[in-house]
């Protein structure tokens, strides 16, 4: 059980065991041999090339160099490492020039066990230069390539720079590579493997569940109404992140939230680089900051505590979706990932496609991942069952999510969708033309708009056929059969330069015209789904603490107290010196002696001698 990779990891990391395939990962890797490592945001990915580089440093094997995009973050990442007692260091454009050359100069007396850098730097002449005499020297421990997907650009971040990575495999072949990403879809995989020659690579595919995850997707009827109610009901007080489409929604709704006495910051790639850079600092030091965002926030974000992801747009593909709710409970603790989802989400979306000056072939992947997404809002059973099932996972359904707590009743839409797309028909066959959802929904349900009698549609002989539907209901059938390909949008446009979309028939019409598919929706939005508790009268504790006894809720928030001057002292997260769930254990357990205080989870050997007489003196109060 003693081998080198557990020694590490419970002394430096203070961790008991490796979680699932970390530790056929790390000894791979470890072997030498190069891998390619799908997990799931808040797997635990690190530790698979962390505990490697550490191991092989000390068998004489030189430094581990960490590809990474996140220059905002690796000042955190590494100090992360500091306060493990690891020498780590970074080289990136935020380092002045004498900074920069004290780390290429530890790089070359062989101090830095790992080092991160950004692609571009990587790249350059001078930094390949020593690599090249690393390298001469057998001092090239291993690569690291974080944020793999960046290669490619079926994913959402894709980097130009990742491309030139490559150059790796050529000129220091036999070093070993590990290239890591929770972007797992086939398309992308295949392109990370081919871009960075990883053909002979191990592949190691985690299951992508989170199982602490509650997945929730809500019929938007106004966004900002739901989202507010669904913070003050469920999640006062946390930190979590709410994703946008657009940049002006999310200054707009940053300041509604704040107007509401929410913690709200703006972030998108819009703002000002030093205006994002201290928001992001503020998300990740303070507590319980809502970030109103658009998808530029949030990779790498490695923040344990975010009790919440919420969408009020929907993203474009599961992959975006997926990796985005999975920026909630890294900890392990429940979290929800929540999304308001309307027939706008649904029609934008196809816009955005439909305009974008792509090829063909690429709009049809991306309008099959929009597909995916829509099935899964339009679900009337188990999200996760679905969500896994996308990444080729079977399983079972999941009993923690809004489907599984609260089934929804289901209608058979069946001659409700026959009726509006009989009506789409009739309407562009009388007036050679298409027109707008409004329009089409006024026709069945008869009403005589100006619009109505303007063109006379009110002689179509599905006028008023539909008067027993509702505005909603017909929005919900629409948006299916938007959904699932049985409507098509087409553009119109006017003299005036402007456009629109209007419905028209589809290649999947005809077989539920024909009465050979059945539509079935969900009833209407259930209610809300039960409220959780709150997890304290205060609503202050955090869940890690929740079931405590009073006493060791009086440790936990001394303990905590604490732990903020020392982040702040050494400019850190908090989470960073230690997690919440390790300052329960201690609250909980109570440690008299720094031998009671070892092994406790996340207390390593040098937070040990660092804080252990600290923290005894905390709990002993
Ligand atoms: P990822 O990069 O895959 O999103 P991280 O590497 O940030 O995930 O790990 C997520 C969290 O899990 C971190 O807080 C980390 O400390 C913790 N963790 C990882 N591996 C273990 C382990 N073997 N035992 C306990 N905690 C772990
Ligand atoms: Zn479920």
């Amino acid at each position: 059980m003693s081998s080198p990779q557990h020694t590490v990891l419970q002394e430096v990391f203070g961790y008991e065991q490796f979680r699932g395939p970390q530790e056929a990962i790390v000894g791979h890797v470890i072997g030498g041999g190069d891998a390619l490592v799908l997990m799931p945001t808040g797997g635990g990915k690190s530790l698979c090339y962390q505990v490697p580089a550490l191991v092989r440093q000390q068998a004489g094997h030189g430094v581990a160099i960490v590809v990474s995009p996140l220059i905002a973050l690796m000042h955190d990442q590494v100090g992360a490492l500091h306060e493990a007692g690891v020498s780590a260091a970074f080289l990136n454009s935020s380092l002045d020039y004498a900074a920069a050359q004290d780390v290429e100069l530890r790089l070359q007396t062989g101090d830095i066990t790992l080092l991160y850098v950004a692609p571009e730097r990587l790249n350059t002449p001078r930094f390949l230069g020593l690599l090249d005499d690393l390298y001469q020297q057998g001092k090239l421990s291993l690569f690291a390539i974080d944020e793999a997907h960046c290669v490619s650009q079926w994913g959402h971040d894709f980097r130009p720079e990742y491309r030139a990575l490559s150059v790796l495999h050529q000129r220091y072949a036999g070093v070993a590579r590990i290239a890591l990403t929770a972007t797992a879809d086939d398309l992308t995989r295949a392109d990370i493997i081919e871009r960075l020659q990883l053909g002979s690579a191990r592949l190691f595919i985690s299951s992508f569940d989170r199982p602490n995850i509650r997945y929730r997707i809500e019929e938007k009827k106004n966004a900002t109404t739901q989202l507010l109610r669904f913070i003050e009901r469920e999640h006062t007080g946390d930190a979590g992140v709410v994703y946008c489409q657009s940049r002006k929604r999310v200054e707009e709704l940053a300041a509604t939230l704040v107007g509401a006495g929410i913690n709200a910051l703006p972030y998108h790639a819009g703002l000002p680089q030093d205006v994002r850079q201290q928001n992001q600092n503020r998300f990740l030091r303070e507590e319980g900051v809502v970030m109103v965002a658009t998808i530029a926030f949030g990779m790498g974000i490695d923040k344990p505590d975010v009790r919440f992801v919420a969408h009020v747009d929907m993203p474009k593909n599961i992959e975006g979706y997926y990796q985005e709710t999975g920026r909630a409970g890294r900890d392990g603790l429940a979290a929800d990932a929540w999304m308001a989802y309307g027939l706008n989400d649904v029609v934008n979306q196809r816009r955005m496609i439909d305009e974008s000056p792509a090829a063909e072939e690429f709009k049809a992947a991306l309008r099959g991942k929009l597909d995916a997404l829509l099935g899964l809002a339009e679900a009337i059973d188990c999200r996760r069952v679905r969500l896994l099932a996308y990444f080729g996972e079977a399983s079972t359904p999941c009993g923690n999510c809004d489907n599984c707590l609260n089934p929804p009743e289901v209608w058979d839409a069946t001659d409700c969708a026959r009726k509006l797309l009989s009506t789409i028909y009739r309407v562009h066959a009388a007036s050679g033309i298409g027109f707008g959802t409004g329009h089409i929904m006024d026709i069945l349900r008869g009403q005589k708009t100006e619009k109505v009698e303007q063109y006379g549609h009110e002689k179509i002989s599905t006028f008023g056929i539909g008067a027993e539907f509702s505005e909603p209901q017909l929005r919900a059938v629409l948006r299916q059969l938007l959904a699932t390909g049985a409507v098509g949008l087409s553009k119109v446009h006017l003299d005036n330069g402007h456009s629109f979309d209007t419905l028209c028939l589809s290649e999947g019409s005809r077989a539920v015209l024909r009465g050979e598919v059945a539509v079935r929706l969900r009833a209407s939005t259930a209610a809300s789904p039960r409220e959780r508790k709150r997890r304290s009268p205060a609503g202050t504790l955090p869940p890690a603490a929740a079931n405590l006894d009073q006493a060791a809720q009086v440790r936990f928030i001394n303990l905590k107290a604490w732990r903020a001057e020392v982040a702040r002292e050494h400019s850190l997260p908090a989470y960073v010196i230690f997690h919440d769930a390790t300052l329960a254990t201690i609250a909980q357990q109570c440690p008299r002696t720094l031998g009671e205080l070892h092994g406790i989870s996340g207390m390593g050997a040098k937070k040990l001698e660092a804080y252990g007489a600290e923290v005894l003196r905390v709990c002993a109060g």
